[in-house]
């Protein structure tokens, strides 16, 4: 299935995406996908419903997440892909990763209320997202919503980004315990859009030779959007490091018209991809 078109990175409402798993398979297979992989946030709530969304659409659903994960103390995402989801250290994974959104959810909830002057934040974005452990996109709708402010952008920088004070650090797993469990779960684990971290090269080179020594075998290289700058470093680190190639859309939103699933940049024909680590 390597030649086929594929998407290994989106969401859905079962976390910060907008819509439905079903919606999001029905969308994928529309525009051509015939396999994907589901990754929501720390969750693996809407595996069940992808799952017979992607039968009855006819195309294949490998098993995904994007875990949010600790390196020397910064944030950064790790999609995991092909793993058997009721792995009990998978499992583990996404029970201590969803206690750990919780309690943030209820203390950004808490300064919230004080600093835009609601009552309830936590309480009221619950409700909106249908989640225990809603993320900070559902904040940002929420106040939207309460007429706090103009829109999601505005609320991420007035409100919810670092350096805000809503923003509440979490203590995500750290990047090898997570990589640990995905492997246990016979998945692989991917660096997600590497670019997104503001590394210097530098810093991206010792950030993957811990990822490798710590059993992560892919980096996202095929992601839209990317300068030329951004896609020679990265096809440097696939040279340099024993990593296959990933890619995937991180699409969200049908709102954002310029994403759409499965439209990613053409595979250079010598690139080891994924889909032979996990069957697909
Ligand atoms: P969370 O995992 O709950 O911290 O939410 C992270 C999600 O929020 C990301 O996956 C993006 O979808 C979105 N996001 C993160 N930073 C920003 C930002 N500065 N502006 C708008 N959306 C953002
Ligand atoms: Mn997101
Ligand atoms: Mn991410
Ligand atoms: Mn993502």
């Amino acid at each position: 299935m390597t030649d086929c078109r594929f998407d290994f990175h989106c969401h859905s409402l079962a976390s910060d995406g907008a819509l439905t798993p079903t919606e999001l398979v029905e969308r994928a297979a529309g525009a051509g996908v015939q396999l994907l992989a589901l990754t929501d946030h720390d969750t693996l709530a809407g595996l069940p419903e992808a799952r017979q969304a992607a039968s009855a659409a006819g195309i294949r659903l490998v098993a995904g997440i994007e875990v949010s994960v600790d390196w020397d103390g910064r944030e950064l995402h790790l999609v995991g892909l092909g793993f058997d989801p009721d792995h009990p250290e998978v499992s583990a994974l996404v029970a201590s990763q969803q206690q750990a959104r919780t309690l943030r959810a209820e203390r950004i909830g808490g300064r919230l209320d004080k600093a835009a002057g609601l009552a309830n934040s936590y309480q009221r974005t619950v409700t909106l997202s249908g989640q225990d452990a809603p993320g900070r996109p559902w904040f940002a709708k929420m106040l939207v919503a309460a007429g706090k402010v103009r829109d999601e952008q505005h609320a991420f920088n007035r409100y919810l980004k670092p350096g805000q004070s809503c923003f509440v650090a979490t203590p995500w797993v750290s990047m090898d315990a997570a990589v640990a469990a995905i492997r246990a779960g016979g998945g692989v684990a991917v660096l997600a859009h590497p670019t997104r971290y503001s590394f210097t090269r530098r810093k991206l080179r010792r950030c993957l030779e811990h990822f490798v020594v710590a059993g992560g075998a892919a980096l996202e290289v095929l992601t839209p959007g990317l300068n030329p700058q951004q896609q020679a470093l990265l096809a440097e680190c696939l040279r340099d490091f024993p990593l296959h190639a990933s890619g995937g859309s991180d699409f969200h939103t049908p709102k954002q018209t310029w994403l759409e699933l499965g439209r990613l940049p053409p595979v250079p024909v010598d690139m080891p991809l994924v889909h032979s680590l996990i069957g697909a």
